[in-house]
């Protein structure tokens, strides 16, 4: 009984979240894993994550507008606290 709750009190994974690599949709801002993200595309050499294939589209409307949002975002996104 003891054994079991150490690290397992919430049913969490045991992978701490922070040693993967999160990529952010550049559409909606949401933090995407990229090994199961369910949609990407390759915009001038660089690989974009998204949370659905509804932001893909909408990025390759206008990939653009998303890029230039996503670096003024970028300052805050390094610093993100837990
Ligand atoms: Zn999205």
């Amino acid at each position: 009984m003891l054994v079991n709750k150490i690290g397992r009190a919430c049913g969490r994974p045991e992978i701490p979240v922070e040693v993967i690599a999160m990529a952010v949709d550049p559409v909606c801002k949401m933090e995407v894993d990229p090994e199961t993200a369910p949609a990407k595309t390759v915009y001038k050499g660089q690989t974009y994550y998204f949370c659905a294939p509804g932001c893909k589209v909408a990025f390759e409307k206008d990939p653009e507008k998303y890029l230039r949002e996503a670096e003024k975002a970028e300052g805050h996104q390094a610093h993100r606290a837990h």
